[in-house]
C-alpha cells in the first residue's frame, strides 16, 4: 500500500519523495512528462536548501556541480560598469538538482513514473484515490499535488489560486551556447531603452541561460521567444560583435503572475510549491520556498504515518507555510520592484533583489 501518492516530480515532489522514503514512509512519484527535463529554470540553491541537502544525503553531489561566488558583471549600453559578488548561494540550473535528487532516490528503491498523468482526485476517511490519464486507478493514503503553478491538483480541489498577473511585465528566457563569451562571469547588460538581457553560464556545460525583456510588435505585445530574436536582443544591448547565440535547447515566455492557494490542505490531500504559490523570481525564492514546503510536509506526513497519533499534526503544515507563502508573496514583490527601478541605473543589476 502506497502511504503517500506524489503528483509532480520536480524539485519540490523529489524533495517531499527523498525525506518521506528516508522516513520510512511508501511513496511513488508520478509525472505527466514522457521523462526528465533539461530547462534551467530556477538556477540558484541558497543555503536554506542545501541545509536541508545535507540531511538527505546530497550536499556533497550538488556543490561538486554547482558554482560558488559566481560574479555579476554588469554593463549599461553596452560599456563594462562594475563587478558584484552574487551571494552566497550554489549556482546551478534546476535540471542539474532534479538529477541529483532523482539518482538519490532511485538509490533509496524509488524510480519516478514517467507519462502518468493525474486527471481526477477522490477522497474518503481511509485514503485517496487517483486517476490516470490511461485508465488506471491509484489508491494511497495521502496525495501530494507538487504539480506546479498550473496544478491540475488544485483545480480538482476547487482551490481558487488568489492574486495577479501582471500581463505587461515579461520576460523571455531560454537556454543557448555564446561560443566566445566569457563563462566567468554572469552578464548583465542593461540599456537606457528600459530594456536588457542576462546571460548566466551553467555550471558543466556550454550553455548559458538567456533572460531578457522581449523584442515588442509595432502594438506593444511581447513577441515569442526565437533564436534570431535572442540575437537581435543581444546584439541591441550587450553590443559584442562576433558573438553569435546558438543551440538552443529551451525557449519559454513568462509572465509575473503573484498568486497564492487559499488553502494547502483539502482532507488528506496537500499542495506544495508552485502548486501553491507563485511569484517574481526576484531573490531566486521559487524553488527554494518549494523545498522548504516539501520538507515541511514531510515532517507532518511522517509523524501522522509513523508516529503516535497526534491530534492536528497534518494541520502544521498549512499553519506554518501558508503564512509563509503570504510573506513570499509579498517580499518577492518588493524586491522585483527594487531589481526593476536598480537596473536603470548603470552598475546595478540582479544583486538588489537578494539583499
Ligand atoms: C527563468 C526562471 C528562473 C527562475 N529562477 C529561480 C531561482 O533562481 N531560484 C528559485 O528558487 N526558483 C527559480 N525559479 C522558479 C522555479 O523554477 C519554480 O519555482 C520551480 O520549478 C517549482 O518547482 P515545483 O516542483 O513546485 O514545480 P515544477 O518544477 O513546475 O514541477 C511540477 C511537475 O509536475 C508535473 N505535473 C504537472 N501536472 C501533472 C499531472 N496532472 N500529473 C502528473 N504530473 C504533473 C510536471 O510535469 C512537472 O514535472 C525560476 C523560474 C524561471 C522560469
Amino acid at each position: 500500500m502506497t502511504d503517500v501518492l506524489i503528483v509532480g516530480s520536480g524539485p519540490t515532489g523529489l524533495t517531499l519523495a527523498c525525506d518521506l522514503t528516508l522516513r520510512g514512509v511508501a511513496v511513488r512519484v508520478l509525472d505527466q512528462r514522457a521523462g526528465p527535463h533539461r530547462e534551467s529554470r530556477g538556477k540558484g540553491l541558497l543555503p536554506s536548501s542545501l541545509e536541508v541537502f545535507g540531511r538527505l544525503g546530497v550536499a556533497e553531489r550538488l556543490a561538486a556541480i554547482g558554482t560558488r561566488g559566481v560574479v555579476l558583471r554588469k554593463y549599461f549600453d553596452g560599456e563594462h560598469i562594475t563587478d558584484t559578488p552574487s551571494g552566497d548561494g550554489l549556482l546551478m540550473a534546476q535540471w542539474q538538482v532534479e538529477e541529483v535528487l532523482r539518482a538519490r532516490l532511485a538509490e533509496l528503491g524509488v524510480r519516478v513514473e514517467y507519462e502518468a498523468r493525474v486527471t481526477g482526485i477522490a477522497q474518503d476517511a481511509q485514503g485517496v484515490r487517483a486517476a490516470l490519464a490511461d485508465g488506471r486507478a491509484l489508491r494511497a493514503g495521502y496525495l501530494a499535488g507538487c504539480d506546479g503553478g498550473h496544478s491540475t491538483t488544485r483545480r480538482l480541489l476547487g482551490i481558487p489560486f488568489e492574486g495577479h498577473t501582471e500581463e505587461a511585465d515579461t520576460m523571455v528566457l531560454g537556454d543557448v551556447t555564446a561560443p566566445g563569451l566569457s563563462r566567468d562571469h554572469w552578464h548583465q547588460w542593461f540599456s537606457s531603452d528600459g530594456g536588457g538581457m542576462m546571460l548566466c553560464p551553467i555550471p558543466g556545460t556550454e550553455a548559458f541561460q538567456l533572460q531578457a525583456s522581449p523584442e515588442r510588435d509595432e502594438v506593444g505585445q511581447p513577441l515569442p521567444p526565437s533564436l534570431e530574436g535572442f540575437q537581435r536582443l543581444f546584439d541591441r544591448h550587450a553590443r559584442v560583435p562576433g558573438i553569435r547565440l546558438a543551440d538552443p535547447t529551451w525557449m519559454a515566455a513568462w509572465r509575473v503572475n503573484v498568486r497564492m492557494a487559499a488553502r494547502m490542505r483539502e482532507g488528506r490531500v496537500f499542495l506544495a510549491g508552485d502548486a501553491a504559490h507563485v511569484h517574481p523570481i526576484a531573490g531566486g525564492l521559487g524553488m527554494n520556498s518549494g523545498i522548504l514546503d516539501a520538507i515541511a510536509l514531510a515532517r507532518a506526513l511522517a509523524a501522522a504515518l509513523t508516529g503516535p497519533a497526534r491530534a492536528g499534526v497534518l494541520d502544521s503544515y498549512e499553519a506554518v507555510r501558508l503564512p509563509a507563502a503570504a510573506a513570499l508573496l509579498a517580499d518577492t514583490t518588493e524586491r522585483h520592484a527594487r531589481v526593476l527601478a536598480a537596473v536603470r541605473e548603470p552598475g546595478r543589476g540582479t544583486e538588489v533583489g537578494r539583499d
